[in-house]
């Protein structure tokens, strides 16, 4: 498994649509063909992003100085053709930006002299910048991403009434219709009937290797799917490494619709998704709906002693990764995470042994799950009767 993170992380940042990223796919396709599974390309088009110049932002008044800042994923471009083009203007508090469902960040604008708007800047309130998606889609405006100090200071210039200025450059387009792939492995049987999924996602966020978001997840993967095809399991369990999932889950979101128009929905009988293994000692685990949390919970509880590690059930599982997909259809999921807010989308996301020690044992839980869900007497749960509690637009 050490291997396979060091393989990962060696291929530097694996943002979709770039050469890393097919690169990851061909290799976990292979190590699979290797271990015995027969491996589909499930290809999917989304809406490229392609960042064509070094971005920038820099206070202009009321000091002089750039501060670190991120564009979003699918940020509008300040230039055209080949022009990196900049913007400038006055930063006003507008109110809040709701990132994935989950994080209300605060947001400004950057208005001419008029007000028009040129541009946006969002902060995040806790730790340094970090690029997220614009998960509502795309742009036709500048979008920046700042971090805590950065978002502080404009909040206190903005009270004092300084009419603080900036100055920055996003040099970006888009490409309609990108072609991205999810890497699929099954055992060789001839019916397979129902079965459990379990994922990972193989893509990264443009800045960082992604040591924990998310080679460690894809290494786990891939070290559950050469255990289950040793010792195989008794009903059936599909390994999928999921891309494009920092593109608003656009992978995940291509498999349950190929899984809608075959018709074979129902034969999904849950998801156990493996998104980040970070550095800490707390556990998250997002599950839903409750009855099949309180099934995941008695699976937890009987593996005895967790390691010195805090176990955190989170409910509703919250919609940050690719499970969010698969829980709006109504399918039982369940989500493992070692989060690691310091280092998320962060260059410094890299490799840690701490890392290596949380992937050991949730390789071993994954396994253990993986089994007990594809048990052919395993009751389905059913999904959420009244909706999911979700709001995946
Ligand atoms: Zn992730």
């Amino acid at each position: 498994m050490k291997s396979d993170w060091e393989r990962l992380l060696g291929l530097g940042p694996k943002f979709m649509g770039t050469r890393s990223a097919d690169k990851a796919a061909s290799f976990l396709a292979e190590q699979l063909s290797i271990a015995g599974y027969e491996v589909m390309r499930q290809e999917f088009s989304y809406l490229g992003w392609v960042l064509k110049g070094e971005p920038y932002l820099k206070i202009i008044r009321p000091v002089a100085r750039r501060v670190e800042a991120y564009p979003f994923l699918w940020s509008g471009s300040t230039g055209s053709g080949d022009t990196a083009g900049n913007i400038s203007g006055q930063v006003v508090y507008l109110g809040k930006h709701n990132i994935w469902g989950m994080y209300d960040w605060d947001k400004f604008a950057i208005t001419d002299e008029s007000g028009a708007i040129l541009g946006y800047i969002s902060g995040r309130p806790a730790g340094p910048a970090i690029p997220q998606v614009l998960s509502h889609g795309s742009s036709r405006l500048p979008h920046f991403i700042v971090g805590e100090s950065t978002l502080r200071e404009l909040h206190e210039w903005i009270g004092r009434n300084l009419d603080p200025i900036v100055e920055g450059s996003i040099w970006c387009e888009y490409a309609p219709g990108t072609v991205g792939a999810n890497i699929i492995g099954r055992p060789r049987v001839k019916s397979p009937g129902q079965r459990v999924v379990v994922s990972a996602h193989y893509d990264t966020m443009y800045n960082t290797s992604g040591g924990y978001d998310n080679a460690a997840g894809s290494a786990c993967l891939l070290e559950l799917a050469r255990r289950l095809s040793k010792d195989p399991v008794a009903g059936t369990v599909e390994f999928v490494f999921f891309g494009a999932e920092e593109w608003a889950l656009a992978g995940s979101k291509a498999y349950i619709q190929a899984a809608l128009e075959s018709g074979n929905m129902r034969d999904i009988k849950a998801l156990l998704n493996l998104d980040g293994v970070g550095r800490g000692d707390e556990l998250e685990v997002w599950v839903g709906p409750e009855p099949f949390e309180t099934v995941v919970q008695g699976l937890i509880r009987e593996t005895g002693k967790t390691s010195g590690r805090e176990v955190v059930y989170k409910f509703p599982p919250p919609p940050g990764s690719d499970h969010a997909p698969f829980y709006t259809e109504g399918i039982p999921v369940c989500m493992l995470t070692f989060n690691d807010q310091p280092i998320l989308h962060r260059p410094e996301d890299g490799y840690d042994e701490k890392k290596l020690q949380n992937m050991a044992f949730t390789v071993d839980l994954a396994e253990r799950l993986a089994r007990a869900f594809s048990e052919p007497a395993f009751l389905a749960v059913p999904g959420p009767v009244l909706g999911s509690g979700l709001n995946m637009q």
